[in-house]
């Protein structure tokens, strides 16, 4: 790595009479003999290549490698410069960054192009070597914005380099080979029979009474045979989620593309309304380009269930002995975008789960999980009756966040549930377990009495997902599910006629 930045020190007066020139010459060698080495190895560092005072400007060319960065080496030396100068009632008005390079090493990673980047004029990338010049000022370097651009190529160049191996799906577990009744696809036969009708929204349902019976024994199912035993308690979380959260969940990384975004008027003062309202009512038109201009983007919907969680935390101290604690939500629906992916029931854009989520010491938190998982295994075998696996696959905060590296974390990490849906032979996702590690903790603040690590999982168990695998697999008619499944269900109402 090789920086190099070009800066013009701007100070309160003009320096040729207080500061001497030999004075400034001293303090440019004992930067580069000493102060802009401190930390690198022999060697290493940064160094002033180059220095000019003209009136009441100090010209710099500070060069360096990846041990004292060059901005770095600017704030250092401008913290030292201002004593200096201070002694002669001389202070440093601001910092003008007039160019900054920074070039890196770099093997162009097959599928990566690094066309635009935040802060950046340009790029160049040749064989082996991507330079960057810079378009920051003195505040972007205070806030480390240079090491930040660096870290994210790093990032970027990981997750192809990760995504090309396929170590990120391994089979845990296999159930027995089960009978299946049923070869079609459930949402439509689904909808032949009246069950649910698309909703007015892409990837929405309007579910009816049969369906909706089938989904609350899914609940009751988890409730009796895993939440009540385990000892979890019901919560409501949030289903507006404001940015300040999914900036401390990690989701501010990369939910973009997915997420159902909400926005506020900018005023609720019906005038600055009254054009949209009259346009609509002469053409019985909604104008959207209209409204787009009176609105503003506060956060999205429900994406992950647990982060607007946290914030009931944030910032608290627990004492140790109240864990581990177990609570659950599913007090509303969540929203992705899923663009052309939509399918049936399968793959929704609104769609309803219950978020299990667990926290404890580490142990706790890994052993809570294993509890769990045998908790499902019975459900499924003994009560569902289905053909599914377990696989560990990439944990679900560092897929959404498009972070790679699963190799990195061994206690921490999701399993996906999947089910085969015999009318199309695939595989399809129907719940998760996932140890977190100290992620939201961290991330919200949340500490223990003690001062150990708190860590925490959570399990999205998707009712849509369940009953897509279910009745993929048994079929509509209840003669052909499992007894046990019956006596919960009872009998499917039957409401509507259609003429
Ligand atoms: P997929 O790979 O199928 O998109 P995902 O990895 O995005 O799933 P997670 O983020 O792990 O899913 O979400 C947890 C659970 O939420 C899933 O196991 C599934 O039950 C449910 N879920 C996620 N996305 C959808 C969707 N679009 N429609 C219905 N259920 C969903
Ligand atoms: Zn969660
Ligand atoms: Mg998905």
């Amino acid at each position: 790595m090789e920086f190099e930045l070009k800066a013009v020190l701007k100070c309160s007066s003009s320096l040729s009479g207080a500061a001497s020139p030999s004075e400034i010459t001293e303090f440019v060698t004992y930067c580069n003999a000493d102060l802009l080495k401190r930390g690198a190895p022999p060697g290493c560092g940064a160094e002033i290549a180059g220095w000019n005072v003209a009136e009441d400007k100090i010209e710099l060319k500070i060069v360096s490698d990846r041990f004292v960065r060059a901005h770095d080496a600017l704030l250092r030396l401008k913290k030292e410069l201002g004593k200096l100068l201070g002694k002669h009632r001389i202070g440093i008005r601001g910092v003008e960054i007039e160019d900054y390079k920074i070039a890196l090493d770099w093997e162009a990673e097959e599928g990566l192009k690094i066309r635009k980047l935040p802060f950046v004029r340009e790029i160049k990338q040749e064989e082996g070597r991507l330079e960057l010049l810079l378009d920051v000022d003195e505040s972007m370097l205070d806030k480390r914005i240079p090491d930040r651009l660096i870290r994210l190529l790093e990032d970027k160049r990981d997750a192809v380099r990760w995504k090309g191996k396929s170590e990120h799906w391994e089979l845990l577990f296999e159930s027995e080979q089960r009978q299946f009744h049923f070869d079609k696809d459930p949402t439509e036969e689904m909808l032949k029979r009246g069950w649910l009708q698309h909703a007015a929204g892409r990837g929405q349902y309007v579910y009816g009474p049969q369906i909706t019976k089938i989904f609350r024994a899914f609940e009751k199912i988890l409730l009796d045979e895993l939440c009540t035993p385990l000892g979890y308690k019901e919560m409501i979380f949030p289903k507006f989620v404001a940015w300040d959260v999914w900036k401390k969940s990690g989701h501010a990384k990369g939910i973009y593309p997915e997420a159902y975004y909400v926005c506020t008027p900018k005023t609720r003062d019906p005038e600055y309304w009254e054009d949209v309202m009259d346009y609509f009512k002469v053409t019985n038109e909604v104008p959207v380009d209209m409204i787009m201009g009176k609105i503003e983007n506060v956060g999205g919907m429900c994406y992950a269930q647990c982060p607007p969680f946290w914030v009931f935390l944030q910032g608290k101290i627990m004492p140790d002995e109240i864990l581990p604690i177990m609570v659950f939500d599913r007090s509303g629906t969540s929203h992705r975008y899923e663009s052309g992916g939509l399918h049936g029931i399968e793959r929704l854009d609104e769609f309803h789960r219950v978020e299990i989520l667990w926290m404890g010491t580490k142990q706790q938190a890994i052993e809570h999980s294993k509890v769990l998982q045998e908790k499902y295994r019975h459900i499924f075998n003994d009560i569902l009756d289905i053909a599914w696996r377990e696989a560990w696959v990439t944990p679900w905060f560092m897929a959404q966040e498009g972070k790679a590296g699963l190799a990195e974390i061994k206690e921490a990490g999701t399993i996906d549930y999947e089910a085969v849906l015999p009318y199309s032979g695939k595989w399809l996702e129907f719940q998760n377990v996932s140890v977190n590690g100290d992620k939201y903790p961290k991330g919200f603040s949340v500490k223990l009495q003690s001062g150990e690590d708190l860590w925490s999982g959570c399990s999205g168990v998707g009712l849509e997902r369940w009953a897509a695998v279910f009745l993929a697999q048994k079929g509509l008619d209840a003669e052909n599910w499992p007894e046990k499944f019956r006596s919960v269900v009872g009998e499917l109402p039957e409401v509507f006629r259609f003429l």
